[in-house]
């Protein structure tokens, strides 16, 4: 086994050579110091599933603002470091950040938590890696590979998370998990959709009915990044329905509706024009769009949206309300209804509808200007005010609804708007 996982993290397609140089790094420091040292949680994880890794999370049992430091003086770049939890940023070097993403890393001091009550922030003392482990989340995330010395690649596998990584299942360590904090429902759907695992059946069992009312006390913020995450996904249809069909959504706002399953390849595909796009904002685009207004707003209270995203999800529910009464209108109709909206709301509803008229939008119409300008009214002795803009806008109302094409047309029309 052992020798497998060195092989894993000696290879450049699963590590990028410069993140090995950096553990090495790390694990000579923390030699140097007698500190052991380990590299836990998703990047154990996604080596022992044969996929690229992405975050590197240390862990030190000993304190990790002083190998920070010790490894600012050597190797250079920034720490910023929060005393109470022992724990740093080390923003990487130079030589590093060019290649290695993201360029920071976190240096944890290994912990113990303790929860004051269900679905609070965990009170924390420093403690032994294994103690760190048992504060996990699954089996398959409270692994740890020790870096320092001779120890180097070694296994920690206290709660045998690599039996259930090949069993493919999703398995809390202990019955008050979900309970403790709910927020990792949401994390063991992810996880069961990511790789296509299962949550094992005493795991599921424990999604019940106590542990969903705990949901009805966390933040907003907290259940939106949760949610965020997920659209972040690429299955994030198959999870979207399965958090629905688990019960969460009337937890977390009465008037949440189901996912709409005809909506859900929806979530996977990104526009395809120059738009500026988000994911999970159309996750919640789709998600509310049938929605009345006052539930829009509600949700949008609850879930702590941005000012924008409230916006742009009201913009989608607006819009396809009103489209029988646009349909059939002219270019120049559709164009003034649709610029005061996000792009991005406006190709949702195309999605949903297929609405030719909103595709002409944003591929054509919402370009097209005409070649006057304000300087050439100006010029013509247009006094500034309100005409300026009626002028221009029946200018490139005409050029929309194709009564001029020409600059030369423009012209002979700008003449009689100005008589
Ligand atoms: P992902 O690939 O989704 O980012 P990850 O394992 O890197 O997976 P993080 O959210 O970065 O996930 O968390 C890092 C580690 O911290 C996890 O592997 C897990 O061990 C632990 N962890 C994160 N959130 C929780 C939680 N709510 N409860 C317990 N442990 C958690």
């Amino acid at each position: 086994m052992q020798k497998d996982l060195l092989r894993l993290m000696r290879d450049p397609n699963l590590l990028p050579s410069e993140k090995q140089t950096l553990l090495s790094d790390i694990a000579a420091q923390a030699a140097a110091m007698d500190m052991p040292c380990y590299i836990v949680g998703g990047f154990v994880r996604d080596l022992l599933l044969n996929k690229p890794v992405n975050d590197l999370d240390v862990i030190v049992e000993g304190d990790a603002i002083k190998l920070g430091q010790e490894l600012v003086k050597k190797y250079g770049g920034k720490l910023t470091t929060h005393q109470k939890f022992h724990t740093a940023i080390w923003y990487l070097p130079s030589t590093f950040t060019r290649s290695v993403h993201p360029s920071s890393l976190d240096l944890i001091t290994a912990r113990k938590e303790t929860y004051q009550h269900p679905g609070a922030l965990p009170a924390i003392k420093p403690s032994t890696i294994d103690d760190d482990l048992r504060r996990r989340d699954f089996t398959i995330n409270a692994m740890a590979v020790r870096l320092d010395g001779d120890h180097f690649g070694e296994l920690l596998d206290p709660l045998n998370g690599q039996a259930d990584l090949e069993k493919g299942i999703v398995r809390v360590l202990h019955p008050r998990s979900f309970m403790d904090d709910p927020t990792r429902i949401f994390r063991a759907i992810r996880y069961e959709g990511r790789y296509s695992f299962a949550l094992e059946s005493s795991t599921l069992n424990l999604i019940n009915p106590e542990a969903l009312a705990v949901i009805t006390r966390l933040s907003g913020e907290r259940i939106r990044h949760e949610l965020d995450l997920i659209f972040e996904e690429e299955n994030s249809s198959r999870m979207i329905l399965r958090a629905g069909s688990l019960g969460i959504f009337e937890r977390i706002h009465p008037d949440l509706p189901m996912f709409d399953p005809a909506y859900s390849d929806y979530l996977n595909m990104d526009p395809i024009l120059d738009i500026p796009t988000s994911r999970t904002a159309m996750g919640y685009m789709l998600w509310l769009m049938d929605l009345m207004e006052a539930g829009i707003m509600s949700i949008a209270e609850r879930l702590d949206f941005t000012s924008d995203l409230r916006y742009s999800v009201w913009a989608v529910s607006q819009l396809k309300k009103s489209l029988p009464f646009l349909v059939n209108s002219k270019p120049s109709v559709w164009t003034y209804a649709l610029e005061k909206l996000p792009e991005l709301s406006v190709y949702v509803v195309y999605l949903v509808s297929r609405e030719k008229a909103l595709l002409d939008y944003l591929s054509m119409w919402r370009h097209v200007k005409p070649h006057t300008t304000g300087n050439d009214l100006k010029a013509r002795g247009l006094p500034s005010g309100p005409r300026f803009g009626e002028v221009l806008s029946q200018l490139r109302a005409a050029w929309l609804d194709g009564e001029v094409s020409s600059e030369d047309e423009e012209g002979q029309l700008l003449i009689k708007l100005l008589k």
